[in-house]
C-alpha cells in the first residue's frame, strides 16, 4: 500500500488495479487501496474479471468502480465479447455516455448469450474453484515444478489477504518448471488442456 501512496501525484485522478492479477496472482488489500483513494479524493477501480462476482465483491470494501470482462467467466462459453462496469449511478451515466460516443453497444444475440451463461456462473465458478485448488496442490508437490502462483495455496505471498477479501481463489493459475526447456515437451503430451488464450469459458486453456 506504501508504494500507491508513494506514487500518488497532485494531478492523479484514478488507481486502477487487478486482483488477483495476470499472470503472478497478486492480491492488493482492497479495503486499504479504498481508503487510501478516499484519503487522497482519487477514484479507486478494480479489473474483477479473474475473481468473478462469485468470488469477490470490490463495492461493499469501498472500490468505486468494479470492471470485468464479461467475454470470461460472466459469460462462459468463449462465444461473446463484452465487458461490465458497475459503479454508482453517477459514475455509471458517464461511462455510459462514453460508450454512447465512442459506438461501443452489445447486440441482441450477444445479451441473450451473455444472460444465459450468468445463469450457471454460481456453479461453473465452484467448480473452477475446487479444480484449480486440486491443480495447484498436485503442480506444487510435483518435482519438475519450481513454484506455483495461486492465492489459494498457503504459501502464496498474498494468501492472507485473498483469504479475507475473497471466497473463493479463482479458476486461474500460474506455475514454473524447473527446467524451462521442457515446456514444449509439456504442452505436446497435455490431453485435456489445450494451449490457447482467453480464459474463463468451460474449457481448461494452458
Ligand atoms: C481478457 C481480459 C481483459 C480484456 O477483456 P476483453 O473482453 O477480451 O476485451 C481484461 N482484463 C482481464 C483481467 C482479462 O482477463
Amino acid at each position: 500500500m506504501a508504494e500507491f501512496a508513494a506514487a500518488l501525484r497532485p494531478e492523479t485522478r484514478l488507481i486502477y488495479v487487478e486482483s488477483p492479477s495476470n499472470p503472478l496472482l497478486h492480491c492488493i488489500d482492497l479495503a486499504a487501496l479504498a481508503a487510501l483513494g478516499k484519503r487522497h479524493g482519487v477514484l479507486t477501480v478494480i479489473d474483477n474479471t479473474f475473481a468473478t462476482p462469485i468470488n469477490q465483491n470490490p463495492i461493499p470494501l469501498g472500490i468505486d468502480a468494479v470492471i470485468h470482462s464479461a467475454t470470461k467467466y460472466l459469460n462462459g462459453h468463449s462465444d461473446v465479447n463484452a465487458g461490465v462496469v458497475v459503479a454508482s449511478a453517477e459514475i455509471v451515466s458517464r461511462v455510459t455516455e462514453s460508450a454512447v460516443n465512442f459506438g461501443g453497444m452489445l447486440d441482441a444475440h450477444a445479451c441473450s448469450q451473455l444472460e444465459r451463461g450468468l445463469k450457471t456462473l454460481a456453479l461453473r465458478v465452484q467448480r473452477h474453484n475446487e479444480n484449480a485448488a486440486t491443480l495447484a496442490r498436485f503442480l506444487a508437490s510435483h518435482p519438475a515444478v519450481s513454484k506455483v502462483n495461486y492465492p489459494g495455496l498457503p504459501e502464496h505471498p498474498d494468501h492472507a489477504i485473498a483469504a479475507r477479501q475473497m471466497r473463493g481463489f479463482g479458476g486461474m493459475l500460474s506455475f514454473e518448471l524447473c527446467q524451462p526447456e521442457r515446456l514444449d515437451g509439456l504442452l505436446s503430451r497435455l490431453r485435456i488442456v489445450m494451449p490457447a488464450l482467453s480464459l474463463g469459458g468451460v474449457e481448461s486453456l494452458i
